[in-house]
Formats: structure tokens, sequence, C-alpha cells
């Protein structure tokens, strides 16, 4: 077992990438705590991994709320007293023309994609830092590193994150910290619902699935402590099959 006795937090866990890489954890011998809005899938997500359900702790919440950082920090050091690996997942997307695009929307986009990376990862970091190791997943995206029509808000989101873990990576290196930036082209999840305007253009059976950034999470997670990749794309290795 690849991560045994480690505690991992996800966020964005109940669905899609999060969810995946939370049960692909589970059995590689980690403790997760999973976070998400949707108490319905957290309960779903312990209901099938029943085999784990004492390495799983559930936090319902809207981590665009400080509050709900709070108490995923605060739980998650009073069971363990430690984080080894923390991925930040959760994010969304509208896409829109920039014209009609609603500033609410682009405010929302921030709040969960960016700043609630930036407040759980500082939040967490004071752990680390002390035990002298630790690993931070963000789940930026392909749109992190280019642009496409309809996507400022978001394709902004995810350049943020960039920035960010690029300078994270380079400050905390020096405590053992590994800080990084997966980026993902299209995968086939929740992702693509209705209110985000947009629909996979790919067809679903050649795009790259959850269980594939899964994968390249506990990649990254497990080489050994003395390195790190910082930055990973992940593309389907035959788009036209
Ligand atoms: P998904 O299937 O929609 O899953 C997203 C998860 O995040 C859900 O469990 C969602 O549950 C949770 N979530 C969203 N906002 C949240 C918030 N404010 N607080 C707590 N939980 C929240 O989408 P996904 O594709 O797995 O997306 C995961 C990450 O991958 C995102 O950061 C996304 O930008 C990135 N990504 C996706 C793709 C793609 O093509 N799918 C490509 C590149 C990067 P609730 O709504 O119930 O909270």
């Amino acid at each position: 077992m690849k991560l045994k006795d480690k505690i991992a937090v996800i966020t964005g866990a109940g669905k899609g990438i999060g969810k995946s890489t939370a049960e692909l954890f589970l059995r590689e011998g980690a403790k997760v705590v999973i976070v998400s809005r949707a108490k319905k899938d957290l309960d779903a997500f312990v209901k099938s991994n029943k085999k784990y359900k004492d390495n799983i702790i559930p936090v319902t919440g809207d981590i665009s709320k400080e509050t709900v950082i709070k108490n995923v920090i605060k739980k998650t050091i009073a069971s363990y007293k430690r984080i080894n690996i923390l991925v930040n997942n959760a994010g969304f997307s509208f896409f829109a023309n920039m014209v009609n695009s609603k500033t609410a929307d682009f405010d929302a986009m921030f709040s969960t994609n960016v700043r609630a990376v930036y407040l759980l990862t500082k939040g967490f970091l004071p752990y680390m830092i002390k035990q002298k190791e630790g690993t931070i997943i963000n789940i930026a995206s392909l749109a992190g590193k280019q642009g496409f029509a309809t996507g400022t808000g978001y394709c902004a989101s995810k350049h943020a994150v960039m920035g960010l873990s690029r300078a994270l990576m380079l400050e905390v290196r020096q405590y053992n910290i590994r800080v990084i930036a997966v980026c993902p082209g299209t995968v086939d999840t929740h992702f693509f619902r209705k209110e985000s305007n947009t629909t996979i253009f790919a067809d679903r059976n050649t795009v790259v699935k959850p269980k594939d950034i899964a994968e390249t999470c506990l990649f990254a997670s497990s080489l050994p402590m003395n390195s790190t990749v910082s930055e990973i794309e992940v593309r389907p290795t035959n788009p036209h099959k």
C-alpha cells in the first residue's frame, strides 16, 4: 500500500475527480477527510466504501465559506493531529462570452477555485511545516495554462491556481513540502453540468476519466519524499480513436 496511514484531505470528493481520488487513496491505505456541499454524495461515498468506514471523515460544507474551511482543519487535526496530503480539488466553471457573463459567477468561481485553495492551504501549512513533511496537490487545469473563448473567468481562476502553486512550491520546499499542480484536459465528470453552460466537445469515450486523475494524484503523492513533480499535464493518449 502506497499511502499506508497517511492523512489526506480531499475537497470536492462527492463526485468526479475528488471522489475517485478519495477511493483510490483509501484502497492505498490512507485515512481521508472528504468535503463537499452535497451531504447525500458524502453519505453515498461512505456507504459504497463501507469496508473503509473507520478511515473516512465526511465534512459537509461550502469551502467558499471561511467557517467551513476552519471546520475542515479543526476536524482533521482533532482526529489525527496531522495532515500529510491536501488535495485542493473542489472547483467549477460557468462559461459565457464576457459581455454576457455575470459578475456573481466570476466571484463564485474565484471564491471556490482560488480563495478556498489559498485559505485551506494557509490553514494546514503550519502543521506541515511543523512535521517537516507534506504534499499539496492543486487540481488546476490546462485552462490554467491556456485560454479559450467563453472561459475568461474560469481560465483566470485556474491561471491563479497555477501562480499560487508555482510560488508556494518555491517557498515551502525547504520544509520538505511538495506543491504539485495537476492540469487535466477534459475529464468525463459532472463538471459539464447544465448550469455551467457547456458540454464535452469530444466523444465521452475518448476523454480522460476521473480514475486517471486519481492515479496521477497517487503517483504525485507517493514518489520518494526527496523528489517531486511540480506540474503535470494529463491528456487523452489518443483523442481520435
Ligand atoms: P465535478 O464532477 O463537478 O466534481 C466537483 C466536486 O466539487 C463535487 O463533489 C462538488 O460537489 C464539489 N464542490 C464544488 N464546489 C464546492 C464548494 N464550494 N465547496 C465544497 N465542495 C464543492 O467536477 P470535476 O471535474 O471532478 O472537478 C474537480 C476539479 O477538476 C475542479 O477544480 C475542476 O476545475 C478541475 N478540472 C476539471 C476538468 C474536467 O474536464 N472535468 C478539467 C480540468 C480541471 P458539490 O457541488 O455537492 O459541492
